[in-house]
């Protein structure tokens, strides 16, 4: 399941890679992934890509009249590709791009939309890591379960996104500082892992970077919150920062060029049960309820 540093890293990547190129097909290979008509997934052809954001476990594409927002579950994964190469498996929709030319369309946005564009992000001026300004690319979006969403929102109509506007503020948000950490907490309960994982108290993490999280914390992930001392609060949120902030750059440097396959072999805990702990040694123990799998140590995380 793509996280905050996952999506952080694929808004960074598509955003340099294709903001400013015009749509000139779109395909849905899967209706059930796509919350729109067929008539309002056309209107997409021809506008100009603006901008493209992460927000929680959502990816926000705004074009110059339009906006489609990927919430991708369990197993969507969205990639880039040259127009014919093979397809990914699985491959619900895809929206094909031109190449760059540097000219706004006639049918792009107002100014100030567009100069909210960020600047390219050093990692992704790295040489073979973006496709080439000119040549056309297709976004393409696979989901093997087809639990994920693409919902696209026309321009003047207001289209619930599940999800979105329950989300707290996201996990890594610069205002969220360690006062508003601890307010928010203390508003949960339940166990760690589920109030981590819970998008009302903070936005974008789910059940791999949880893990890691509490393991870095030293917090066993079934504890309840209403356990935990002011310290072991304090410990959890500089987790939480740090296992972010370090994972987004390992990511930086390790994502495949094409974007769709998930890099996870970094992590020090999560499926890693029966390995011994990178801390202390111990066997990681590893529990599966609901189809999720819990890893930790008993030995070091209290
Ligand atoms: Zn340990």
């Amino acid at each position: 399941m793509p996280e905050l540093p996952d999506l952080t890293v694929l808004s960074e990547a598509f955003e340099t890679a294709l903001t400013g190129r015009v749509v000139t097909a779109v395909t849905v290979l899967e209706p059930l992934v796509v919350r729109a008509t067929p008539t309002e997934m056309e209107g997409l052809l021809g506008q100009q890509l603006t901008q493209v954001e992460q927000r929680g476990k959502f990816l926000i594409f705004s074009f110059a009249r339009d906006r489609l927002v990927v919430n991708a579950m369990l197993t969507g994964r969205l990639g880039l590709a040259a127009p014919g190469s093979r397809a990914f498996p699985k491959t619900a929709a895809v929206v094909a791009f031109d190449r760059r030319t540097g000219e706004q369309s006639p049918s792009s946005g107002p100014p100030a939309r567009r100069s909210r564009r960020r600047k390219p992000p050093a990692w992704t001026r790295r040489p073979n890591v973006l496709p080439p300004d000119d040549e056309p690319v297709e976004l393409r979006y696979r989901d093997a379960t087809r639990m994920g969403k693409l919902y696209l929102t026309p321009h003047g109509l207001d289209r619930p996104v599940a999800g979105w506007s329950e989300q707290g503020p996201d996990a890594d948000d610069p205002t969220l500082d360690l006062d508003a950490w601890r307010g928010r907490l203390r508003r949960h309960s339940g166990e760690l892992k589920s109030v981590l994982r819970n998008q009302e108290f903070v936005a974008g993490i789910g059940n791999a970077y949880s893990d890691e999280i509490l393991w870095a914390a030293r917090l066993a992930p079934f504890r309840k919150r209403s356990s935990l001392a002011p310290e072991e609060m304090d410990a959890l949120y500089h987790a939480t920062r740090d296992v972010l902030a370090r994972a987004t750059d390992q990511l930086r440097d390790r994502v495949p060029p094409r974007f769709e396959v998930e890099v996870r072999d970094f992590l020090q805990v999560h499926g890693k049960g029966g390995q011994p702990c990178p801390r202390c040694g111990a066997r990681l123990s590893e529990i599966s309820a609901g189809g999720f799998v819990t890893t930790f140590c008993r030995s070091c995380q209290g």
